[in-house]
């Protein structure tokens, strides 16, 4: 898959609603590295990859993204964004499936943490009205 030099106004919209979801989010440490693709791949408009352990995320954009409306475009990177809320959780499935195994406390910790989270954001943003 081809990374691809997109047109410096697409550049520009994406990476304000970052900056804004990056807020919305509670992610202000976080780094987000945004790739843009000159092909599609399978049906997706945008991929969201986490690496929790470096608070890292890569955000993926495919060509697709850009036969979506604003509107529309602004409620996929708000989708991505989920993903990176519900990184944790897949992590200890995810590991859980390969054999691992994690104590009571550690899986009640993220099931605090991420819903926590959430209860932050809603709060926050029905407080400061965000726009997205
Ligand atoms: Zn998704």
């Amino acid at each position: 898959m081809k990374e691809w030099h997109e047109k410096p106004a697409r550049k520009k919209f994406v990476s304000e609603q970052v900056g804004r979801l990056k807020k919305l989010f509670f992610l202000d440490g976080w780094t987000i590295h945004i790739n843009y693709f000159k092909d599609n791949q399978g049906e997706a408009a945008a991929k969201m990859t986490t690496e929790w352990n470096y608070r890292r995320a890569t955000l993926s954009i495919y060509p697709r993204f850009w036969d979506e409306s604003e509107d529309e475009q602004k409620d996929i990177l708000v989708h991505e964004f989920c993903h990176v809320l519900v990184a944790q959780p897949f992590l200890i499935i995810d590991n859980l499936r390969e054999g691992y195994a994690f104590s009571e406390n550690q899986i009640e910790d993220i099931h605090e943490h991420v819903t926590s989270w959430i209860a932050q954001i809603i709060l926050n943003k029905s407080r400061q009205n965000i726009k997205l």
